[in-house]
């Protein structure tokens, strides 16, 4: 069942999402070569701590930190380490943050000082196609008119999108219904009708290679199986009285 939100509510995941984004936005200002993932995950705690909130990955069914840090052909939850970012890396960073009752959750990739042109091209195409999935998100649209617009313009491009993780709606729960695919699922080619008081964590992953992905030993760190790079961007958005509204965003 999607739960819809009530307006104050939405008020409510703005605050948690603000620190999610403020949170990030930190990370931005001081990451550079040398610095390591756990060191990022500590910047990320304190600020989430500072505002009163709490993070909302760390213990999520035994994840050990607050923040999931993937470096390079990692996709997502990757467990940060002493591991020291190279000029050239990338790193998504994906971070939940829990307020008062309610939560909020983005993802930023960001290039570790210089990094190549295709390089950047994948980060591009990664945070242009969270926007414009972000576009089709309309009361009476459907939801899988986000999934395809993400689907076509990522493999328009020649970079192709990951299967086996999704998006999806966030509330009182960090994952609620509707998942969210970033690809049309052959079988259903519609899915629900977006309404108001939908809250959708939208959130691209994009490989440059084959969409395949495996997890490796530690149980958590999900890679491209040919281990190429990925990328992965990722927004709360609610569909309020007043239109479309972005709350990761500062
Ligand atoms: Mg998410």
């Amino acid at each position: 069942m999607i739960i819809l939100k009530s307006q104050q509510e939405i008020e409510k995941m703005r605050i948690s999402n603000r620190i999610v984004a403020e949170a990030l936005n930190k990370i931005e200002e001081v990451i550079d070569v040398g610095i390591t993932t756990a060191e990022l995950d500590k910047i990320a705690e304190s600020v989430i701590r500072k505002n009163g909130a709490e993070p909302a990955f760390k213990g999520y069914r035994g994840f050990p930190n607050t923040l999931c840090a993937s470096v390079n052909e990692e996709v997502v939850h990757g467990i940060p380490s002493q591991r020291r970012l190279k000029e050239g890396d990338i790193v998504s960073l994906d971070l939940g943050v829990f307020y008062e009752g309610y939560y909020g959750d983005a993802a930023i990739t960001i290039g570790v000082g210089k990094i190549d042109e295709k390089t950047q091209r994948l980060l591009n195409a990664t945070r242009e196609a969270l926007f414009i999935g972000i576009e089709k998100v309309k009361e009476g649209n459907y939801l899988y008119s986000i999934s395809g617009a993400i689907q076509r313009y990522v493999e328009g491009l020649g970079f192709s999108v990951v299967r086996a993780f999704v998006g999806h709606g966030i509330g009182v729960s960090l994952h609620e219904e509707p998942q969210i695919p970033n690809f049309v699922p052959l079988d259903k080619c519609n899915g629900p009708r977006l309404k108001k008081g939908m809250v959708l964590a939208i959130e691209p992953m994009v490989n440059m290679g084959s969409s395949e992905v495996c997890v490796l030993d530690d149980n958590w760190t999900v890679v491209t199986a040919d281990r190429t790079l990925s990328s992965h961007f990722e927004h709360t958005v609610a569909i309020t009285e007043n239109g479309v509204k972005i709350l990761s965003q500062i």
